[in-house]
């Protein structure tokens, strides 16, 4: 099978950085470190970032990273409290890590789009981390500007009514292009069964839904509101932080996630790490992604998706319905 290798590392990875986010949720309140633009950033962050970066180059020394964190701030003395307490979640998984090995780790994310290389969101929803609600560690690997492999755990994400009974079930999200998508449910650092991923049917009324970000300034609240009317969407919105909602659409229990500009922002541009990972679970789950105007997401330029605004995430079968409401209330 195609990307074996990549998707054997790239799970492997993924489910160690999402135990460390755990931990760090768990043992502590975790505590909001803010970023040169505002934003919060927590020890768990650096830590999987650090941990997948350090995991990824064993395997594949030349592949480049395009990761969201980098350990320039980390690294100022003020921050060595922060520093080391990376080191000690890292140090339960793998012991030799050092504050240099750490920052050097972290800093294996600083790579460029380029022909292969791989997208990582740490955690992707710190808001949500911090919240104790929704998050996700995000992975994916690039080729040619299509995403080839998505690697998309939720720790806090239960993809079936009978795993949403235990409160520490989360779900790994895996596809592969042209093999599909699965789910597993994890509990701690071990794996459920693997079963297909599938969008909702349309013969599936009870679950037309749609989601969308919980915070206001990441989105817009009002006009998604009036899209999901205009393809008759009657029940309000799923709110939640992070790529779980690509995962809410993936598992069939929302059949739309709209993320239109926000008024605040309407020239921000999509950052690669925060849809690369969902996007392809969603089309390996039958579903569909473009832009809010019906283009592909172009992954091969930039670290941001300069040419598209929005994005729509569909079931496939209200999606082209989503684009025209948008087209004509945007006249
Ligand atoms: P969510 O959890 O869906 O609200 O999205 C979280 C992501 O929103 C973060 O990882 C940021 O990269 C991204 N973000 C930051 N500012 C904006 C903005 N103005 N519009 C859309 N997304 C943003
Ligand atoms: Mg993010």
């Amino acid at each position: 099978m195609a990307y074996e290798l990549e998707q054997q590392t790239a799970v492997k990875a993924v489910l160690l950085a999402a135990q460390l986010c755990q931990q760090v949720r768990q043992t502590i309140r975790p505590e909001a470190i803010e970023k040169k633009d505002r934003s919060p950033v927590t020890v768990a962050d650096y830590g999987s970032q650090a941990m997948i970066c350090r995991l990824l180059a064993e395997v594949f020394p030349q592949d480049l990273i395009v990761a969201e964190e980098d350990a320039a701030a980390l690294s100022q003395p003020e921050m060595a409290p922060y520093l080391a307490q990376v080191c000690d979640h890292l140090r339960q998984m793998m012991p030799d890590a050092t504050p240099e090995l750490v920052t050097g780790w972290i800093n294996q994310g600083n790579g460029q789009v380029a022909p292969r290389y791989w997208t990582l969101d740490p955690i992707d929803g710190t808001k949500g981390f911090l919240r104790g609600e929704q998050y996700a560690v995000a992975l994916a690997l690039v080729e040619a500007g299509e995403v080839k492999l998505g690697v998309l755990a939720c720790p806090a994400f239960a993809a079936s009514p009978e795993a949403s009974a235990d409160p520490d079930s989360g779900s790994l999200f895996v596809a592969v292009r042209g093999q599909g998508a699965t789910v597993a449910a994890i509990q701690g650092a071990n794996l459920g069964e693997a079963l297909p991923a599938q969008v909702v049917q349309p013969n599936d009324p009870a679950n037309f839904r749609f989601v969308e970000s919980v915070e206001s300034g990441h989105g817009d609240h009002a006009q998604q509101e009036a899209v999901a009317q205009a393809v008759g969407i009657k029940t309000d919105s799923i709110r939640m932080d992070s790529q779980a909602k690509y995962a809410a659409v993936a598992s069939g229990q929302a059949a739309l996630y709209l993320r239109l500009p926000s008024p605040k922002t309407p020239d921000y541009r999509e950052k690669i790490w925060d849809h690369a990972a969902g996007v392809i679970v969603v089309e390996e789950a039958g579903g569909k992604v473009t832009d809010m105007r019906g283009k592909p997401l172009d992954f091969g330029r930039d670290y941001r998706l300069l040419d598209n605004q929005g994005v729509v995430v569909s079931n496939g079968s209200c999606h082209e319905a989503a684009i025209a409401a948008l087209a004509s209330l945007s006249r």
